[in-house]
């Protein structure tokens, strides 16, 4: 049976925002990582390039996509059933939107795929898919290192990633990790260091919702990760800064860019979103830390909480660029069908759009409470202008230069 796995991907400032701050996409892969031998399957990735569905071989065609890519997802699914090839949709929007999601497609898979996945190749191969497969969390101990000959490291600029743990502790008001993954469970880390041994790549993503969460595991994992000499980008919370030894650990074994959800100066937005544990007033000081190590600093300035008025684009774009974070784009708030914030807009009849490819943080699509619906668009470009203007870009890059070397702090 040939079977096609499509990350499905439409274009605009969501693809953009992913291509810049990833390697491989987790869905896909995983779901490679779970086929038998025996399948004839391909891959692709429409974050690197879009497909014809006209020119795709296939008996069974898996989309997965979230939810600003749910309109190209279906419109890949219609292409692929007028042909009569048996579509099943996964991913975090059809976990989420399963009654949607089932219009389009013969059968959806919920949550993660690996227990379930091999049951419904079967049902495919013998043309008995069922309407729905729901997963539930996968055992890391099992799943299989992610293939490498489907899509090549040289799409992802030579970036590649490695599966080390997922979920996540917090329950962040709009986060789809919770709901979808629960709390963190780690792969062993032998499993993470051999995968690693066999890459052609010295550059990786270490693929974690929140690496460092179990500190005694993260401490294991960086001294094993050390004799490898890698270089290596991650995702945690900015507690990282406050533990010495970890933060020396993380550096030691080639930790390089680090990804923070700061998220607002907003005292009152951080508490009311579950996010109480990141301390606007020691921001800066934790992050001077970071770049002791020489780390760069990504964080997205999220805008349009319920606690925010029109003041707090200045306010957000001095206060990133004051604190020291190197790299900032501004997102509005997408409450995700799934997060704990969709269901509250939803309640309070806030959503104005579900057109879903309108829910890439450029656009407002609930009412905000501090400011109209065009005052927030319009505001997060004027973060942007605000944070790049050419003295702030200026003062950032000569810190840079000092702090990171000039080859990092033009690299970013
Ligand atoms: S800390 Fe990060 S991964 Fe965890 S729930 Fe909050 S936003 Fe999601």
């Amino acid at each position: 049976m040939k079977v096609v796995l499509i990350k499905a991907s439409a274009p605009g400032d969501f693809k953009d925002y992913k291509k810049t701050r990833g390697g491989p996409p987790q869905s896909i892969f995983s779901a490679a990582a779970a086929t038998p031998d025996h399948y004839d399957l391909a891959m692709f990735d429409e974050t690197i390039r879009a497909v014809n569905p006209k020119k795709i071989q296939a008996d069974l065609v898996d989309l997965f996509f979230s939810t600003p890519d749910a309109m190209r997802g279906y419109e890949l699914a219609e292409a692929f059933l007028d042909r009569k090839i048996q579509v099943v949709i996964a991913g975090l929007h059809a976990t989420f939107m399963k009654e949607e999601a089932i219009q389009y497609a013969d059968a959806v898979l919920t949550g993660e795929c690996e227990n379930v996945w091999l049951e419904m190749l079967s049902d495919a191969q013998s043309g008995q898919l069922k309407k729905q497969y729901q997963g539930s969390q996968a055992d890391l101990a099992e799943v299989n290192p992610y293939p490498t000959h489907l899509i090549p490291h040289s799409d992802y600029d030579g970036i590649w990633s490695v599966l080390v743990s997922r979920g996540c502790r917090h329950k962040c008001s709009f986060c789809l990790v919770p709901g979808m993954l629960g709390n963190t469970r780690y792969r062993p880390v032998q499993d993470v260091v051999d995968e690693i041994s066999e890459l052609e790549t010295d550059w990786m993503e270490l693929h974690a919702d929140n690496l460092t969460d179990n500190r005694e595991y993260a401490l294991e994992l960086f001294k094993a990760l050390e004799p490898l000499n890698i270089n290596w980008v991650g995702e945690t919370t900015i507690k990282i800064a406050d533990d010495p030894e970890l933060l020396d650990a993380a550096a030691r074994s080639g930790l390089r860019y680090l990804l923070i959800g700061i998220e607002t100066p907003s005292k009152a937005a951080l508490k009311y979103s579950g996010k109480g544990f990141v301390k606007a007033e020691k921001i800066k000081e934790q992050i001077a830390r970071l770049h002791e190590h020489g780390i760069i600093v990504d964080s997205a300035a999220i805008l349009g909480f319920d606690e925010h008025d029109t003041g707090i684009f200045k306010e957000s774009a001095q206060f990133f660029h004051e604190v020291g974070v190197d790299v900032c784009v501004p997102v509005i708030m997408i409450p995700f069908p799934g997060s704990r914030v969709y269901q509250q807009l939803e309640e309070e009849g806030r959503i104005l759009a579900h057109d879903w490819s309108k829910y890439d943080g450029t656009h407002a699509v609930y009412t905000p409470k501090g400011m109209s619906a065009s005052e927030l668009e319009k505001g997060a470009e004027d973060f942007y202008y605000r944070f790049n203007a050419p003295g702030r870009y200026m003062a950032r890059k000569f810190r840079q230069v000092s702090q990171l070397g000039v080859a990092t702090a033009f690299s970013v």
